[in-house]
C-alpha cells in the first residue's frame, strides 16, 4: 500500500478532482461560429487519460453518443483548452512504454486536466486489458490514485457492444477467454491470463478485489455496499463484472463522485447521466463542412482493401502509390499532388498504398518491414499536408499508424468529436495550423473498421 494520504471513503471525493457538482446548465452546443470559442472555458465534467490514440477516439465517441461534448487532444496541451466542452480525452501513447514513463506522462495529463477544472478523472485502457508484464495499467492507476489522494477505484475493460465481457473477474473476447482469443500471441502485450484480478494484482501494490456479477445485477446500492466492504478489507482497486450494457448502466450511478474511474471505453456510456446529461444530437454538432474532399489510405487491412475498390467502382478518381518508386528516390508526394490538383474541384479523390498481402510481402522482402512502412507513412503524410494546402478541408485517413503520421504532419493537437460514421469512427473537427481560420474535418479510420462504402458514405454525412 502506498503511504500517501488518501480518503477512507471510496465515494467521498478527494483531491483536486473534487465532487461532481449538480448538473450545470448546458450552454449552447458547439457548432457553427460557436465552435472552439476561445476563452469560454467552463467546468469540465470528465477529464480522461487514454493510453493510445485510437482508444482515445473510441472513448470520445462513446461519450458523445451519451450526450457529452468532447474534445480529444493529441498529447498534453501546452496551454488552456479554449473550448467549452463536457469532457476532454487526452490521447497518450503510453501503453507499452516503460512504466516510469507511462506514469510521468499520465501525471502530466492529470495535472493539465485538473487545471481545466475536471471533476472526475477517467483512465482509459484497451478493452482487452493490454499490458506488459510490468504494466502499465497497474502503475498508472496507482500513481493517479496517489495524486488524487483517493483510496479506492474500479477497473473494468468490459465493453459488451464490442464483445468484451467480464464474468467472475475473467475477461471474455466474444465466446472465448482473453487468453484463448489470439491476444496470448500479441507481439507487444501478450495476454496469457484471463483472470483480471490476478493480472492487475501482479502490476500494483494496492490490493485488488472483485465486484462480481451478482452484486452488479442488484444495482447501485449493492455496488456501493460492496465497495465499502472491499475498502474496509484493504482493497484499493476492484475489478467489476459486466456482461451487458445494462450492467454498465447499473454500475454508472455507483461511480458518481468517485475521483478516479479506470476502464475501457464501455463504462463511458453510463457516466454522462451522473452529470445530468442525456443523449442529444447537439453533442456531436460540428461546424459546417466546407472545402475540397480527399481520402488518404495507408491501411492494407481487408476492410480497407474493399473500401478502396468500392470507392473506385463508384467512379471516383484514385491513384496508387508504389513503395519501390518511393525507395528509388522519386518525389512521389509531389507527383500525387500534381495529379490531384485538377481533379479535386470535381469531388473526392483517393490516394492509396493499399495492396494485397502478397504485394505487401514482396515489397517488405525488398525494403524490410519497418522501412517499407515508414516510407509509405512519410509519403502519405506529405500527401495529406499537400492536399490541405490545396484546399482540402474534409479528409478521411485510413490506417492507425497512417493516421498517427498524418495527424503529426498536419500539426493537429486538438479535435472536437462529432457524429459517428460507423462504430468506433466519428467525424472530428480539428484545429490545424494549415487551416488556422476554419480548421479541418477529419476522420481517422482503423484498418478493419467501416462498411465497404465507408469512403463515399463519410462525405455524404457532412453534406
Ligand atoms: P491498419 O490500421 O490497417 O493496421 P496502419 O496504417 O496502422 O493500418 O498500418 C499499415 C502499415 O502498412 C503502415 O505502416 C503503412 O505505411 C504500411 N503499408 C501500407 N501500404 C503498404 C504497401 N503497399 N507495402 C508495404 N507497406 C505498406
Amino acid at each position: 500500500m502506498s503511504s500517501t494520504e488518501r480518503s477512507e471513503d471510496p465515494l467521498k471525493p478527494a483531491g483536486a478532482a473534487g465532487p461532481a457538482s449538480p448538473a450545470r446548465r448546458r450552454s449552447a452546443p458547439l457548432g457553427g461560429s460557436e465552435a472552439h470559442a476561445v476563452g469560454s472555458v467552463g467546468a469540465l465534467f470528465l477529464g480522461c487519460i487514454a493510453d493510445d490514440f485510437t482508444g482515445a477516439t473510441d472513448l470520445a465517441n462513446n461519450l458523445v453518443r451519451a450526450g457529452m461534448r468532447v474534445v480529444q487532444t493529441i498529447g498534453v496541451p501546452s496551454g488552456p483548452l479554449g473550448a467549452e466542452v463536457d469532457a476532454v480525452v487526452v490521447a497518450l501513447k503510453s501503453r507499452t512504454v516503460p512504466p516510469a514513463q507511462a506514469v510521468a506522462e499520465s501525471l502530466a495529463a492529470l495535472a493539465w486536466l485538473q487545471a481545466q477544472g475536471a471533476q472526475q478523472i477517467y483512465f482509459k485502457y484497451c478493452s482487452t486489458f493490454d499490458s506488459t508484464a510490468r504494466g502499465n495499467i497497474g502503475p498508472v492507476t496507482e500513481a493517479l490514485m496517489d495524486a488524487l489522494a483517493t483510496g479506492f477505484t474500479i477497473a473494468t475493460p468490459a465493453f459488451p457492444d464490442n464483445q468484451r465481457t467480464v464474468f467472475k473477474g475473467y475477461l471474455f473476447v466474444g465466446d472465448v477467454l482473453l487468453s484463448e482469443s489470439g491476444m496470448q500471441n500479441h507481439p507487444l502485450t501478450p495476454m496469457t491470463d484471463a483472470n483480471l484480478v490476478r493480472v492487475l494484482q501482479s502490476q500494483t501494490t494496492r490490493r485488488v478485489g472483485l465486484i462480481d456479477h451478482r452484486v452488479v445485477a442488484r444495482g447501485e446500492a449493492a455496488v456501493r455496499e460492496r465497495m465499502a466492504q472491499l475498502q474496509a478489507e484493504g482493497v484499493g482497486v476492484a475489478i467489476v463484472d459486466a456482461v451487458s450494457n445494462d450492467d454498465l448502466l447499473r454500475l454508472g450511478p455507483a461511480l458518481k463522485d468517485m475521483p478516479l474511474v479506470t476502464a475501457g471505453s464501455g463504462v463511458a456510456i453510463a457516466l454522462p447521466a451522473n452529470f445530468g446529461i442525456t443523449p442529444s444530437d447537439q453533442a456531436s454538432r460540428l461546424p459546417a463542412a466546407i472545402g475540397l474532399q480527399a481520402v488518404v489510405s495507408g491501411s492494407c487491412s481487408l476492410a480497407t482493401n474493399r473500401q478502396v475498390l468500392d470507392f473506385m467502382k463508384q467512379g471516383h478518381p484514385a491513384l496508387a502509390i508504389d513503395p519501390l518508386r518511393i525507395a528509388s528516390g522519386a518525389d512521389v508526394a509531389a507527383e500525387v499532388l500534381a495529379w490531384a490538383r485538377p481533379l479535386l474541384a470535381q469531388g473526392p479523390v483517393l490516394v492509396y498504398s493499399t495492396a494485397d498481402s502478397s504485394d505487401v510481402k514482396s515489397v517488405q522482402g525488398r525494403l524490410g518491414v519497418e522501412e517499407a512502412g515508414a516510407l509509405v507513412e512519410r509519403t502519405l503524410a506529405a500527401v495529406a499536408r499537400g492536399l490541405v494546402q490545396l484546399g482540402v478541408r474534409q479528409l478521411v485517413v485510413a490506417g492507425g499508424e497512417t493516421s498517427g503520421a498524418c495527424v503529426q504532419a498536419l500539426g493537429i493537437t486538438q479535435m472536437q468529436i462529432g457524429p459517428q460514421i460507423d462504430p468506433g469512427v466519428p467525424w472530428c473537427h480539428a484545429l490545424c495550423e494549415l487551416a488556422p481560420q476554419e480548421g479541418l474535418h477529419l476522420t481517422l479510420k482503423s484498418g478493419n473498421f467501416g462498411t465497404d462504402d465507408f469512403f463515399s458514405k463519410a462525405f455524404t454525412m457532412l453534406a
